[in-house]
């Protein structure tokens, strides 16, 4: 009798990002503090931009900004298993938190593997980072404690998961998160007050059985055909058309190079893609059930274990208002976009998800990246990084 197993497997990602090739230029650049804060801004973007590191191995770039923030006088704390850290400014225990994401990605090219912050994330912590010295420098008139949280692997979708499960946003009342957008989700120099991120997961597969004699297909069970029995299947999952969705074969691997012997073993990726997140609990659960229907019918073994999963934006309303008002406050209404609405992922979502109560969203800044975000050739407008930074330390300092 087949079977089908269903587990979670965050360890693959991990290892795959820690394959990737780690540049081994990762000094520690001098402490920044004797520039005007527009172009400090943009130093500590350069030396992050120059210094990309992969998911779970951002040694450098947590320590090379835990270096900055402990000249201004604070006190960052590190995470004690993997790269990161917290820091706290302002008075009491702190109500609001902002997010950093310390990761780059890694591009196979023909010249060999290359870093790159091609999410922008060099742009991010620059943001982020800038926003805390300045929120630093207005000392007693600062109203209430503000906590940032520069967090490793959001690439690998399972970083602030781990981050949240150490408990450091459990105080936060209000959590704001920072991503520069493309043109065509919003047009520079505007900001959107929230990003809808889509949710996604990815799902690895194993069919287990024995290859046989390619003049006896009856007796065994072609694992080819059950792989492209379930691609279909994925692919005909049936949603609520209001929302968009999408299911499918991204990996499919079977065969030892003899064309006359049947596989009996295949292994296979999928790729679900959901705007919400009811719709991507079907999506998962569609896809367990056609793993265990599968099995039933051709007694064989298949094994199924997702490996990220990231949720669909969870905004808060107070935090999203929060954000608009410090745009207009900061740049006018003009340059106040809609929500940003995107089918990419982000696991800032999980800190929601790990407390729901939780009032959280991410400034959208429209900075002209092009030709697009995760291309390696990536860039973007310099000038909207001050502008953005302000606008965080606006939405940081009004009055909970
Ligand atoms: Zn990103």
């Amino acid at each position: 009798m087949g079977e089908v197993h269903l587990e979670t497997h965050r360890g693959v990602a991990r290892r795959r990002g820690a394959r990737a090739r780690r540049r081994r230029d990762l000094g520690r650049a001098g402490v920044i503090d004797s520039v005007a804060p527009a172009s400090r801004i943009l130093e500590i973007r350069a030396h992050l931009a120059a210094h990309p590191e992969p998911s779970w191995r951002e040694h450098g770039t947590a320590a090379y900004l835990a270096d900055l923030l402990r000249a201004a006088g604070l006190d960052p704390q590190p995470f004690a298993d993997f790269p990161g850290f917290t820091v706290d400014v302002g008075p009491g225990t702190p109500v609001v938190g902002l997010r950093g994401d310390l990761d780059a990605l890694a591009h196979d090219t023909p010249a060999g593997t290359v870093l790159a912050h091609s999410c922008g994330h060099d742009a991010n912590l620059a943001i982020v980072t800038e926003t805390v010295l300045r929120l630093a420098a207005l000392g007693d008139a600062l109203p209430h404690g503000v906590r940032a949280i520069f967090q490793p692997a959001e690439e690998q979708g399972n970083g602030a998961a781990s981050v949240a499960a150490l408990g450091v946003a459990d105080g936060l009342q209000t959590l704001f998160g920072v991503h520069l957008r493309p043109g065509s989700e919003l047009p520079a120099p505007r900001f959107a007050p929230a990003i809808s991120h889509g949710a996604c997961c990815f799902v690895r597969g194993q069919i287990a059985g024995s290859d046989h004699h390619g003049a006896r297909p009856h007796q065994g069970v072609n694992a080819i055909e059950v792989a492209a029995e379930f691609a279909g299947m994925v692919a005909a999952l049936r949603l609520d058309p209001q929302v968009p969705a999408s299911a499918k074969f991204t990996e499919l691997r079977a065969g030892s190079g003899n064309l006359n012997v049947i596989p009996g073993s295949a292994s296979f990726g999928i790729d679900l893609r959901a705007q919400d997140n009811a719709a991507m609990t079907r999506l998962r659960e569609g896809v367990t059930q056609i793993g265990r229907a599968l099995a039933l019918r051709h007694g064989v073994e298949i094994t199924l274990a997702e490996e990220d999963h990231v949720p669909a934006a969870i905004v808060g309303d107070a935090a999203e208002a929060a954000l608009a008002a410090a745009i207009v406050r900061v740049a006018g209404a003009t340059a106040l976009a809609p929500r940003a609405v995107t089918s990419g992922s982000d696991d800032f979502h999980c800190y929601t998800l790990h407390r729901p109560t939780l009032q959280a969203a991410m400034l959208g800044v429209g900075a002209d990246v092009t030709p697009g975000l995760h291309d390696p050739a990536m860039h973007y407008d310099l000038s909207r990084l001050d502008p953005a930074a302000e606008v965080l330390v606006a939405a940081c300092i009004a009055p909970r």
